[in-house]
């Protein structure tokens, strides 16, 4: 199992598999995608040796992610090749939704067991103002697609921003009455190239979780190895709500997860200075020298982010490694 130093074990890994996104998200990336790192990413044989190799030292979970990953050809060859690796339990995809009504049903064919979608307003105006492109009506489609195939696990990842989730609280638990999903609040996280965006729009969830506990919803106690999301349920609603609070104390004890970005670096924290290239001793093509290579890095992993202070690493914007 891999340890760090604080006694935290990582069964949980997120994987970029490109940081091509053709959203425009305001939060992330307001004038769109720029081409200004290479894009050579990690080989589907790369990824299967990388993601053998966490496998191997006690990774359960793999979360395929992006920018936006279903803008690779290959996306529904790695999901099977991720679910094909023994100790692999779960493999994940976190997608905007653009091209889910044409994906999913490979997608689960292949073996995905979760599905991530951001959406950040059922509003469809809304969400054009926040994404720059008019989808929602076609990525709804896609999530009800989804549940009728049985997807175990449907979450949706809505930031929360001033400009554009005042009262939208309402709308989502509308949505969630009759469905099995659960929607997760994420609090704005500061980056590098979104520092005056932040600094505008952060609001807590606190006010939210104030809302669902005033309307008989009930927080669920967090399993050991649950990360760090808070979940509540009410028992007139099939769907639940999640809260992910980055900005408060010991957010990150239970932090479960390590990242590797589509260049095959990997990442101790979000919010890392910097990313260790693991894409050497990949290509190596020894899971020793892979292990070793995690295992050393893990000794520098620090207590916790420091966005409270405002440092935000070496992360420009979350296309980067897949927030
Ligand atoms: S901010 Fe960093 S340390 Fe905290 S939970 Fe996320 S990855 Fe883990
Ligand atoms: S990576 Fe995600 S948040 Fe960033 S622009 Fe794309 S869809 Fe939006």
């Amino acid at each position: 199992m891999l340890e760090d130093n604080f006694g935290r074990q990582f069964n949980y890994l997120r994987l970029s598999i490109t940081d091509v996104c053709n959203f425009s998200c305001s939060y992330c990336l307001p004038d769109g995608y720029q081409c200004d790192t290479p894009r050579n990413f990690l080989t589907l044989d790369e990824i299967t040796h990388l993601v053998s190799a966490f496998a191997d030292v006690g990774t359960k979970k793999v979360r395929i992610t992006g920018g936006e990953p279903c803008l690779r050809k290959d996306v529904v060859d790695i999901v099977a090749a991720c679910k094909s690796i023994a100790g692999i339990d779960e493999v994940a995809i976190t997608t905007n939704g653009f091209n889910l009504m044409e994906k999913i049903d490979e997608l689960v064919a292949a073996g995905l067991d979760s599905l991530n979608v951001s959406i950040d307003s059922l509003n469809p105006a809304m969400f054009k103002l926040i994404t720059g492109h008019d989808k929602l009506k076609n990525i709804l489609a896609g999530i009800e697609r989804a549940i009728e195939l049985g997807v175990k696990s449907i979450k949706i990842n809505a930031v929360l921003a001033k400009s554009f989730s005042t009262n939208h609280l309402g709308e989502f638990l509308t949505w969630i009455a009759d469905k099995p999903i659960t929607v997760r609040f994420i609090e704005l996280m500061e980056t590098g190239d979104g520092a005056q965006f932040f600094t505008q729009n952060h609001i807590s969830g606190q006010a939210i979780k104030a809302q669902l506990l005033e309307a008989g919803w009930l927080q669920l106690v967090r399993g050991k190895q649950a990360g760090p999301a808070q979940e509540f349920t009410h028992p007139d609603y099939i769907g639940r709500i999640g809260l992910i609070m980055p900005y408060s104390p010991d957010f990150c004890r239970t932090c479960n997860r390590l990242r590797v970005s589509a260049l095959g670096k990997l990442h101790l924290c979000l919010f890392s200075e910097s990313g260790i290239d693991l894409r050497e001793t990949i290509n190596l093509n020894s899971q020793v020298a892979t292990i070793a290579a995690i295992r050393h890095a893990l000794d520098d992993k620090t207590v916790s982010h420091e966005l409270a202070k405002r440092l935000t690493g070496g992360t420009k914007h979350l296309a980067m490694i897949g927030g």
